[in-house]
């Protein structure tokens, strides 16, 4: 059997891992209004908690508050470069640089 799905062209989504893309119009946290080059797709990990935390913070270190972005789907947009060089590597064999077991 051969997969019958091909990927994205960018890439497949990462389990856990939603596509965000910020509002027109919002306030980025240093105060800059967002534009049409600000309108990326941000990569950001799902929280575990049930409950929608205050901000969520995407794999580029953007804090970005759940009414500011808007869910968007594998695939779509421009995805953010900073976001997509973060996505953890499953396939990543030996140490990992951020994990220390003690
Ligand atoms: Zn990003």
């Amino acid at each position: 059997m051969e997969p019958a799905e091909i990927a994205s062209p960018v890439m497949g989504w990462v389990p856990g891992v939603v596509g965000a893309r910020l509002r027109r119009g919002v306030e980025l946290p240093n105060r800059r209004i967002v534009g049409e080059t600000d309108r990326v797709v941000h990569l950001i990990p799902v929280p575990a908690t049930e409950t929608m935390p205050e901000h969520l913070t995407a794999l580029c270190d953007l804090e970005i508050r759940p009414g500011d972005a808007e869910h968007v789907d594998a695939g779509t947009g421009m995805p953010c470069i900073p976001c997509l060089n973060a996505v953890p590597r499953p396939d990543t064999t030996g140490v990992s640089e951020a994990a220390d077991p003690r």
